[in-house]
């Protein structure tokens, strides 16, 4: 048994007990959560298993019908509640995400914890603006509903918990769903707190669960639960795959947002400082972003500029404690990650891939951002989702080539692209093969567009219509015109 059921994180009490029909629930077990800045212990989570998930899906499935019946508008009346208490609660959230997932304070609270807020405003007002559509059809009248799904599950991973579990909570609660969410077990703790302000804005019990535990216990029993009519996932691709194909398994429509290997690519009519910035940038958060353009592909006539730009842009950056406010680069989550970045590194350089700047360990989980030349397209190193502070640079002699190598790997989540030519912008941002491609920019978000991946990226889209429509079943209700109804 947990034997607390809060604990004290950076002065901030945070319930380390499941959420389970409006109540904190504990289990026999537990598992330690360690921060990734000194791997102290932070917390002991309840480790829950199958008999958690079935309580939190009935408490789920219990509640839908009234959630479903409140309407867009009843609902929203929540969720805009629960969007001023995130905000209320930044500075709580921003510790304890910093603390929890080593993720840079100074951002956290500038802007990013309060992402939850606007995740949940923006899918509140999107749900508030949908309307009905109809028309007249061999003598009846056709109409497009929108029926709420039903109780649904959510996986989500350890990067940048809030935004990412608020992502898929927002259009799932704005559409008429119950959810269960199952958070990371490296990162749970911002997500048991979004709980507690769901119940502080009176969200009915039961129509957000949380239930803790590691992945091949509460993750596959959620997802294998039969009484759940979605699941949604964000992980790693091999997690996705199984994930999808449980669902798969129960006729279950699922989205899956999987890891990236996406190209930043540089012509040399670009503005080649703002491209060596936003290369850089990709070290930011240690490149544990799925977005991240983590393949460098430069046009060879510019790339011994390019690269002198891109090392004055690295040099800035500080790899140190996400506490301090100048750090840009914090730790790796947790010792099997940092293994597993310095182990692609290695495995880089003993292939014989040029190792351009970095390659160590700085202690703890502290990594260097580091730079690989491939010896070729095939390098490990270019096909694979590092997710680690760790870019490589390769050249093209042209447009074909450059997109040729953009679309080269088994990923397809985003693409950045920069050139000062409209035409180019327009030629390669359609031919690269890709969720997003970013034209001179990078991360620009719009909660109404799509946001998804292709290939080993990803199956199904969310923000916006998109993810209301997923959340919801289509119905074409056709009522004959000419009939005269008796009472
Ligand atoms: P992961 O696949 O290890 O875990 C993700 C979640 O799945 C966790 O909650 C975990 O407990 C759970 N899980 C593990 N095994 C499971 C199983 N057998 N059945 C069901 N659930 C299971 O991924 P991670 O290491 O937490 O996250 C990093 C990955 O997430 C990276 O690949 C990154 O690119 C990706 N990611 C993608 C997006 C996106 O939007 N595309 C966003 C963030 C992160």
């Amino acid at each position: 048994m947990s034997a607390v059921s809060y604990a004290d994180v950076g002065g901030v009490n945070v319930s380390t007990w499941h959420y389970i029909d409006g109540a904190r629930v504990p289990s026999p077990d537990s598992f330690p959560v360690l921060s990734p800045i000194d791997q102290r212990e932070i917390a002991q989570v309840a480790s829950g298993t199958a008999a958690e998930v079935s309580l939190a899906v009935s408490a789920a499935e219990a509640a839908f019908d009234d959630w479903a019946a409140l309407g867009a508008r009843g609902r929203a009346e929540y969720l805009y509640r629960l969007a001023d208490l995130i905000d209320a609660n930044v500075e709580s959230l921003a510790i304890v995400e910093c603390e929890d997932a080593g993720m840079m304070l100074r951002p956290l609270r500038a802007y990013v914890a309060a992402f939850g807020a606007v995740n949940f405003r923006a899918f509140a007002d999107m749900a508030l603006a949908q309307t009905e559509t109809g028309w007249s059809y061999n003598g009846s009248k056709v109409r497009v509903q929108r029926m709420p799904a039903g109780p649904v599950g959510i996986i989500t991973s350890w990067n940048a918990p809030i935004v990412i579990s608020t992502w898929k909570l927002a259009p799932a609660l704005a559409a008429g769903c119950t959810v269960v969410l199952k958070p990371s077990e490296w990162a749970p703790l911002t997500c048991s707190m979004i709980a507690d302000l769901a119940g502080e804005a009176g969200i009915p019990a039961g129509v957000l669960n949380v239930v803790q535990g590691l992945g091949r216990e509460v993750g596959e029993a959620l997802a294998a639960d039969e009484r759940l009519t979605r699941l949604s996932f964000t992980g790693s691709s091999r997690t996705g795959r199984a994930v999808g194909q449980t669902a798969a398994n129960n006729m279950v429509p699922c989205t899956i947002e999987a890891g990236g290997k996406s190209p930043l690519v540089v012509f040399a009519d670009a503005d080649l400082d703002a491209a060596a910035k936003t290369a850089a940038f990709q070290y930011d958060d240690a490149g544990q972003m799925c977005i991240a353009g983590s393949r460098l592909l430069v046009e060879e006539s510019v790339a011994a500029e390019f690269l002198t730009l891109l090392g004055k842009h690295t040099d800035a950056h500080v790899v140190g404690n996400p506490r301090d406010p100048e750090t840009t680069v914090p730790p790796l989550i947790h010792p099997d990650h940092l293994a597993r970045v310095s182990g692609f590194v290695e495995r880089a350089v003993a292939q014989g891939d040029t190792l351009l700047r970095g390659g160590r360990s700085l202690g703890g989980l502290l990594y260097e951002p580091t730079l690989i030349k491939p010896r070729s397209n095939d390098a490990e190193i270019v096909q694979e989702e590092v997710f680690g502070p760790v870019l490589t640079i390769q050249t093209f002699s042209d447009e074909d080539e450059a997109v040729r190598l953009a679309n080269s790997t088994r990923y397809g989540l985003a693409g950045m692209v920069f050139t000062r030519s409209a035409d180019r912008a327009e030629r390669v941002g359609r031919a690269i093969r890709s969720g997003i491609v970013w034209v001179n920019a990078f991360n620009l978000r719009d909660a109404s567009a799509p946001f998804g991946g292709r290939g080993m990226s990803g199956v199904g889209r969310e923000g916006g219509q998109y993810a209301l429509d997923f959340y919801s079943d289509l119905k074409a209700l056709y009522i004959k015109e000419d009939t005269t109804y008796e009472d």
